[in-house]
């Protein structure tokens, strides 16, 4: 499969239609017409060793529609990041498999996924991670310059339009507000058009208002411009602007919701910490 194949995948979930997954029978039941954007099958992480190591991954198997926004939440140390950098291929599975579209990361050397992270993947961090000598344009387009690559200038324009940042693609980061900030790195995450961005905690430095721009802007992204996410939070505010929640526990999945509100998505986070 091409690697922008997922790209033009037709949207599943709104479609109400039912395939085999590709993948046998561990594929969580979310059906998708093309390959999902991503999946786990029955992934297992174990970090450190002998006496000391943690099964921070244990048989998680659950796929990741194209088009999506989905939330993974449980409780601290339940094994999202884990999760998420297994996904996103910035971390190695001890067993079993991640598939980003219809590459199983597991048959990449390093080099490999390096590029793979590089084309197709996108990240939003905790804590922004931009450049503070470089101007809010730069930044966003530093990913692609550092990978030889233009920006589409439509694209461009409408990344930037979308997040509201027209007016702010001169001012350093120290001349941003948090909310600011993080939108600069979400139209970085999404100015190479990957297949799939993955957040984690994206809002945990921001406050009520900073995040719920962000969030907005994460969930018309999805909706507007066909973008899929991936976004690992503890807020069941945020969780809220997700089509979809699946939830962990002690490194298993624990139930998912469609269409969270922050009280059934904070109802079921209760019953997973009792
Ligand atoms: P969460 O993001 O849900 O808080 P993590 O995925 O960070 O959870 O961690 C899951 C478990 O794995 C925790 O018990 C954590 O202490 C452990 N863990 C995470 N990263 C490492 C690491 N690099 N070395 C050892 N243990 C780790
Ligand atoms: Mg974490």
């Amino acid at each position: 499969m091409s690697p922008m194949q997922t790209l033009t995948a037709p949207r599943a979930h709104n479609t109400g239609r039912r395939h085999a997954p590709p993948t046998p029978a561990q594929a969580a039941p979310a059906a998708a017409q093309a390959a999902p954007a991503a999946q786990a099958l029955d992934a297992v992480k174990v970090h450190g060793k002998g006496s000391t190591a943690v099964r921070a991954l244990d048989s998680v198997s659950v796929s990741f529609d194209a088009g999506r926004f989905t939330a993974i939440m449980g409780p601290s140390g339940s094994g999202k990041s884990t999760l998420m950098h297994c996904l996103a291929g910035l971390d190695r599975l001890s067993g079993g498999q991640v598939m980003i579209g219809g590459t199983d990361l597991s048959t990449l050397n390093d080099k490999a996924l390096t590029v793979l992270r590089r084309d197709r993947v996108g990240f939003i961090f905790q804590a922004f991670n931009l450049v503070p000598t470089l101007s809010a344009a730069e930044n966003i387009t530093l990913p692609l310059a550092l990978a030889g690559r233009k920006a589409e200038r439509a694209w461009y324009d409408t990344v930037i339009s979308a997040v509201g940042l027209a007016d702010r693609l001169s001012h350093r980061p120290s001349e941003l507000s948090g909310g600011q900030a993080q939108r600069v790195a979400c139209a970085r995450a999404l100015v190479s058009r990957p297949d799939i961005v993955f957040a984690d905690e994206p809002t945990g430095n921001l406050d009520s208002r900073a995040s719920a721009e962000v969030l907005g802007f994460m969930r018309r992204s999805v909706i507007e411009l066909s973008q899929t996410i991936v976004m690992v939070t503890h807020d069941p505010v945020a969780a809220s602007y997700a089509d979809r929640v699946v939830f962990l526990a002690d490194g298993r999945v624990a139930g998912e919701m469609s269409d969270p509100t922050a009280a059934t998505v904070l109802d079921h986070m209760k019953s997973l910490e009792a």
